[in-house]
């Protein structure tokens, strides 16, 4: 403790209840908040209870976490909880530690990704950000290495729960709201989380294969919401569908969803202030059911108290329902509280490609949904469209030229909105000759354009 500490103020710290009232008064609330967040520090470590990250997802090329959490930082280790005490981040010290700047992050699904720098080269360009996810699980990324092979990174994934239960059981007089928070992350075993990701895939209906590519501006972190399940056209090239048939929820299906939701993010829930709604094609529930989705979500997550500002929901749509959907939801969307990004799978807008794929739909529709595209995002200030392409090695020789003459030819001006995507068709290849393709299309396109990196929850 700071010995120019005020004496009302060590009293606080050490004293019963009605001593953290009368000190709350005594001090404007940000000294308060400062005080009471005060690290516990001793020579093997250093615990900092509630940390105030930062309230918004801004693009650094330095690690700046947002939220409120806990660190507990030894010599040789970071680790990172929310406020359910729950691990949600892990770094290596050592020398054998990738990069002081990269580090594991946990997410709900209870998968570890590893975000590294990519050495910064190209990949802020590349993917619009400036920490590159690896995944433990196959994905279609261009770029980035196999952290999780490296000894250091695949240690701190399976072992951070021993690490843990060593290191904290080692520390002697620990604070009383350290201590109970210690003893709350050391309940939540590695079989627990794993319970938890197990809760959260059966009250949204399964595991969410794919998110959004517009989720990376908030860092994936967000609540999914199942509207709708499974897709109109059930593509033969894709490998994030599932054989559901489309269909969409009940509205009492879906507050039920939320209540449960509510109750599995638990204390943590004012960390977050995003909203998926899945699954593949949720733009197809219609206006009614979105809204009414949005709207009960954003009340009973109590968004508006978040501490994470700017809201932000997502969602997927199909050039089929985009075409179906009438004016009268984005208007509706304009009166709603923050940004609404729906993604569109547009994949090509050549017909030969189109077959290729085995989407069943006409190279006009996809020029057509592109079009509307293009209006909607003219016309209102709060909603981004976005769109996907595929890239491959072996595509018909329209396929690129189709999408030049939409990202290219038919924009007069650069716009800064409207971002598009190519997503690669192959798994776990990571490709010089793709990325050479893609840098070339960026450089072409008047639209922003960036690589999309399949990401599940
Ligand atoms: S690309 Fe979209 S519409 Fe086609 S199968 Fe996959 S999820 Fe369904």
């Amino acid at each position: 403790m700071n010995d120019q500490q005020p004496e009302s103020v060590a009293a606080l710290i050490a004293g019963p209840c009605s001593k953290i009232a009368e000190a709350a008064t005594a001090f404007p609330i940000t000294t308060f908040n400062t005080l009471m967040n005060a690290p516990f520090v001793d020579k093997i470590c250093r615990i900092t209870h509630e940390k105030q990250g930062s309230s918004s997802y801004s693009k650094q090329s330095f690690p700046l976490h947002c939220g409120i959490y806990t660190e507990i930082a030894s010599t040789d280790y970071v680790f990172h909880f929310n406020l359910s005490g729950e691990i949600i981040r892990a770094q290596g010290k050592g020398k054998n530690w990738w990069h002081p700047h990269e580090w594991l992050k946990r997410t709900r699904g209870d998968d570890w990704v590893y975000y590294s720098t990519g050495g910064y080269t190209g990949v802020f360009e590349a993917i619009g950000e400036y920490y590159l996810p690896n995944f433990a699980y196959p994905s279609n990324s261009l770029l980035g290495g196999h952290p999780f092979a490296e000894k250091e990174i695949k240690n701190l994934e399976i072992s951070w729960y021993q690490t843990l239960t060593k290191l904290v059981g080692s520390i002697n007089n620990l604070p009383d709201p350290i201590r109970r928070f210690c003893a709350d992350t050391l309940t939540n075993t590695p079989a627990c989380l794993a319970e938890k990701a197990r809760r959260l895939r059966e009250i949204v209906g399964g595991r969410i294969s794919v998110l959004p590519p517009d989720a990376r501006h908030v860092e994936y972190n967000l609540i999914p919401l199942t509207i709708a399940t499974g897709c109109l056209h059930k593509c033969r090239f894709c490998k994030v569908k599932n054989s559901t048939p489309f269909g969409t929820k009940t509205s009492d299906e879906i507050v039920e969803q939320i209540c449960r939701l509510k109750d599995l993010y638990a204390d943590d829930l004012v960390n977050y202030n995003a909203l998926f709604l899945g699954e593949h094609d949720a733009l197809q529930a219609g206006a009614d059911l979105i809204c009414f989705s949005i709207q009960e979500a954003y009340k009973k997550f109590g968004f508006a108290d978040s501490y994470i500002k700017a809201h932000k929901t997502f969602l997927f749509g199909s050039a089929t329902s985009l075409l179906s959907t009438s004016e009268h939801l984005f208007k509706d969307l304009e009166k709603l509280p923050g940004m609404f990004y729906i993604n569109i799978g547009l994949e090509s807008a050549d017909q030969d490609t189109l077959a290729k794929l085995g989407k069943p739909i006409s190279a006009e529709l996809v020029r057509e949904a592109f079009l509307r595209m293009q209006e909607i995002n003219n016309r209102y200030g709060n909603i981004e469209i976005t769109a996907n392409f595929i890239m491959d090695g072996d595509l018909p020789a329209n396929h690129y030229p189709a999408i030049m003459e939409l990202i290219r030819e038919r924009q007069v001006h650069t716009k800064p909105k409207g971002s598009i995507y190519f997503s690669p068709l192959t798994f776990n290849q990571p490709s010089r000759t793709r990325l050479f393709e893609f840098n070339r299309l960026k450089i072409l396109s008047r639209l922003p354009t960036f690589l999309y990196i399949i990401q599940r929850l």
